[in-house]
């Protein structure tokens, strides 16, 4: 190594730079630095610049949900996640909604929220007049500082002023029409744009920071279906108990922080897993659902299912700021395959088959919580990743997966004994 060679920072080697210093340090191993090397997928050029200090990928299976109808049309969903019955359970629940007619969805606004915070505010009364007598030159401002998204008919479409802890904090909160991106980029540089200016016009005032807001609740989706009790019958079991107990579960989802947390780990199971296939943000969709389930100031359930007639009848309403563009979306060579396969012809599209699969996940969930239990249908899929997890490969994942079949209980143990007992 030369002394140029030493001296250069982490960030500035390249990605066999990197992974050779991590082995140097004993941070990792020559079999691992070789997977992390060569067992890789996307284009250098696209992994090396998305993110920093870039060493490897991960790769994540990826699925595909079937028996979408949303609003009469039908979808195959594309869905990246590591959990085994997610994607079965998906399929399951809408099979059920399209015998019943499908899921409607909705949206009434796609708008991203974004704040400029003001603190230590002297007269109150005041600053709110000045920035109120300026809202001509705050839209034209905003006009001014992203272009494009005008042209494209999207852009600031409304302003209004929220006043935080007791008047410590002034957030003028700007709304923004961001068309089919997720808008992030957009709305910060609309927002610096406009705080610039307004702290140019009011010296004396101190501007906070300009950012914004993830609990985008400018942007919500709601998915409905409607399922005669004849469709839920389960063995022995009537769908109208079936449907009895869904609702006895989703009103226990309203009421328990600890089975609400888990009701929507459901939920999020699918929205999650489609977020994260076609390249979206995840901890952005994230953070919003879960704000949305505090919004009454206790966390609860984000779907509702309740009787009507011969019917059960499920709602799931959340905030999507989802994009068909612009992030990585249109950069991650999979992400842009994941759209190709939704044919969505906007983000607005999109919302509505997340939340109809969000509410099918939700769904299937339920019914087999209040019929056979979760474990039956979830081990039977599990045993699969138990037989790789123990180190079955080729032939023997399917031979251990089938001896796996009725142990009690389902775990490594027995896993790895019967796969002792395969290579004999
Ligand atoms: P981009 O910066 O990629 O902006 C979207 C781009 O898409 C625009 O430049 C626009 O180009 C182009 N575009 C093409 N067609 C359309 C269309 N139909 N509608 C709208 N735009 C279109 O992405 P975002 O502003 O959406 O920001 C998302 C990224 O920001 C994500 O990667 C996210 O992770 C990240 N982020 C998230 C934060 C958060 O959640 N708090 C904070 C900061 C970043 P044109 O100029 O031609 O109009």
């Amino acid at each position: 190594q030369t002394e140029t060679d030493t001296q250069r920072k982490f960030y500035q080697l390249s990605r066999e730079e990197r992974l050779q210093k991590l082995e140097d340090a004993g941070t990792i191993d020559r079999e691992s630095k070789n997977e992390l090397l060569y067992n890789v997928a996307l284009p250098a050029d696209i992994a090396n610049n998305l993110i920093e200090n870039q060493i490897s990928e991960i790769s994540i299976p990826l699925g595909i949900a079937q028996n979408f109808v949303v609003n009469d049309a039908e979808f195959v969903i594309p869905m990246a996640t590591e959990e085994p019955s997610v994607i079965a359970a998906a399929s399951n629940g809408a099979r059920i909604v399209k015998i019943a007619g499908g899921f409607r969805a909705s949206v009434s606004q796609r708008l991203m929220r974004g704040q400029i915070v003001f603190y230590d505010v002297e007269d109150e009364n005041e600053l709110r007049r000045l920035i109120e007598s300026r809202e001509a030159e705050i839209f034209e401002v905003a006009r001014q500082s992203y272009p494009s998204i005008i042209k494209r008919g999207g852009g600031l479409e409304k302003m209004s002023i929220r006043w935080l802890a007791a008047s410590q904090f002034l957030s003028l909160d700007l709304f923004i029409d961001v068309k089919d991106a997720m808008g992030a980029n957009i709305v910060n540089t609309i927002l610096e744009a406009v705080a610039e200016r307004l702290q140019q016009e009011l010296p004396n005032e101190k501007i906070l920071f300009s950012i914004l807001s993830n609990y985008s609740t400018e942007s919500l989706v709601t998915a409905t279906c409607e399922i005669p009790f004849s469709l839920l019958n389960k063995g022995e079991i009537s769908g109208k108990l079936v449907a009895e107990k869904i609702v006895q579960a989703s009103e226990l989802a309203k009421v328990d922080p600890y089975r609400a947390a888990t009701h929507n780990k459901g939920i999020m199971n699918g929205i999650d897993a489609v977020v994260l296939a076609t390249g979206n943000d995840t901890r952005a969709i994230a953070a919003a659902c879960h704000a949305y389930a505090v919004k009454e100031g206790q966390y609860r359930g984000l779907s509702c299912w309740s009787m009507k007639e011969e019917t059960l009848v499920g709602t799931l309403t959340v905030p999507l700021a989802i994009a068909t563009v612009g992030g990585a979306t249109n950069v991650l060579p999979k992400a842009k395959i994941a759209l190709e396969i939704l044919k969505v012809d906007s983000a607005i599209s999109l919302m509505e088959v997340i939340a109809a699969l969000g509410l099918a996940q939700n769904l299937a969930a339920l019914k087999a919580l209040v019929t056979e239990g979760i474990q039956k249908g979830h081990m039977s899929m599990q045993s699969r990743s138990l037989a790789l997890t123990v180190g079955a490969i080729g032939d023997e994942v399917g031979k251990v997966t089938a001896l796996l079949e009725n142990q009690k209980p389902l775990n490594q143990e027995i896993a790895r004994a019967i796969l002792k007992k395969v290579r004999l």
